[in-house]
């Protein structure tokens, strides 16, 4: 029963904390306009294009330990051609 009453309790600590947090200027990662509050990019358009570029990096990591996989894969295959 004390469970919900932290909870509520909580939640008031956070909202504060955000408000409170200074406001860091930034500008734009896709076009370079400056932004203001918490803002990651100036419009919806660069918001959808950095999240696009986010993705690619993710799976730029991704490609490149698969990659690195399957080298090791065909090394490993080249060396046991019995197998094959
Ligand atoms: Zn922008």
């Amino acid at each position: 029963m004390s469970g919900t009453l932290r909870e509520s309790e909580a939640q008031p600590e956070s909202v504060r904390a955000v408000s409170l947090s200074p406001v860091v200027r930034s500008s734009c990662p896709i076009c370079g306009v400056p932004l203001r509050g918490r803002q990651r990019a100036c419009s919806g358009k660069c918001r959808a294009a950095l999240s696009r570029q986010r993705r690619g990096d993710d799976l730029a990591l991704v490609e490149e330990s698969l990659t690195r996989a399957l080298t090791r894969v065909r090394a490993l295959r080249g060396a046991s051609k019995d197998c094959a």
